[in-house]
């Protein structure tokens, strides 16, 4: 069973524990790798044993920064056997990847996220659907923990934070978002140097795979929904990394009277999905889901055990039956 718990509570919990895994998610983004690695330096400075395993390994756009290349991929030799295991950024237990041996097998479990459609799981859990990112319940729990905030660690928060509210963006963005940020400003981040190294900057491969996918891309008769595929070949063929298919379905979004996006990829015999909406339909709830996955209203996602073109075909039925059915809100 699975006790849900305050931040209060969880920051005594970690206190009296030992020997940490920090794990995140499968496809591990800004807010997953930026919430692990400041976790697992604010355990160290209260002199605990700490280690991160990101599935896939960090992406390689935040390898740069300090604390990143202690990270361990699943499988590979950790530092230490690992008691305690402390999962954030992960909406369920499939999440974890290749990394749920690695939870599954330590003693205690701990879980702290900010996706709605998290089941809750471990022993003690964290969910909160209201925050932009896990960065900003773990910025909370460092100061419940009475860690003073050094700069790699904000710098670590502010990747969290400012990826998954798109930079200071998306509709997800609170006050309590800008609240958190202008504390990771006190704590010496670099705005202007991350600003440029995160949103400023394409890899060719990425401006490459760009160009290829938006090529492709189709719309609806009505002009509500667009779509696009990602293939293997287009990997190949623009030398782009997997982790760079990050944000694409975004461009997609921003066409006009665009109200549904959907991004698929081949990945091996599957098919994964980034879903985006602009202003009302709920993406997780009414497309992500009923498919099995999961995410937040605005942007979602799902692996379907399918070829490319029968799985979007899917998720576009899906899509324009929500359409259809209009705005409940
Ligand atoms: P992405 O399009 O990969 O950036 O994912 C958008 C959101 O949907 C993120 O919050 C993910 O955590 C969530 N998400 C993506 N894929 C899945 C999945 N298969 N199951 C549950 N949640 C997912
Ligand atoms: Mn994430
Ligand atoms: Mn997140």
């Amino acid at each position: 069973m699975t006790r849900r718990v305050t931040i209060e509570e969880l920051a005594a919990w970690l206190r009296a524990r030992d020997g940490f895994a920090l794990i995140g998610h499968v496809s591990p983004d800004g807010d997953a790798a930026g919430s692990c690695v400041a976790m697992a330096m604010a355990l160290q400075a209260l002199g605990k044993r700490a280690f991160v395993c990101l599935p896939g390994g960090m992406p390689a756009m935040y390898a740069r920064y300090p604390g990143a290349e202690a990270v361990v991929r699943p499988g590979a030799p950790a530092p230490f056997a690992p008691r305690t295991a402390f999962a954030l950024d992960v909406s369920d237990e499939g999440r974890l990847g290749d990394a749920r041996a690695l939870f599954d097998g330590c003693a205690e479990r701990a879980v702290l996220d900010h996706h709605a459609t998290n089941p809750g799981f471990g022993d003690v859990c964290l969910v909160d659907g209201a925050r932009v990112a896990t960065g900003e319940l773990a910025l909370e729990l460092i100061e419940a923990l009475g860690v003073p905030l050094d700069r790699a660690m904000a710098t670590w928060l502010y990747i969290a934070v400012s990826t998954d509210s798109g930079n200071f963006s998306f509709s997800s963005t609170t006050p309590g978002t800008m609240r958190a940020a202008a504390k990771l400003l006190e704590a010496g981040v670099d705005v202007a140097g991350l600003t440029r190294a995160l949103y400023r900057t394409r890899t060719l491969g990425k401006t490459r795979l760009l160009g290829r996918v938006l090529s492709g891309l189709e719309i609806s008769e009505d002009g509500r929904m667009a779509w696009a595929r990602m293939t293997d070949e287009m990997f190949a063929e623009t030398g782009a990394l997997r982790e760079d298919s990050d944000g694409i379905v975004n461009d997609l979004l921003e066409i006009e009277g665009v109200e549904f996006a959907a991004l698929a990829e081949t990945r091996g015999a599957a098919t994964k999905f980034s879903l985006r909406s602009k202003d009302w339909l709920d993406v997780a709830a009414q497309v992500a889901q009923p498919l099995g996955g999961g995410g937040h209203a605005r942007a979602a996602g799902c692996t379907i055990e399918a070829p490319l073109e029968e799985a979007l075909a899917r998720v576009l039925a899906r899509a324009k039956q929500a359409l259809g059915e209009g705005k409940t809100d």
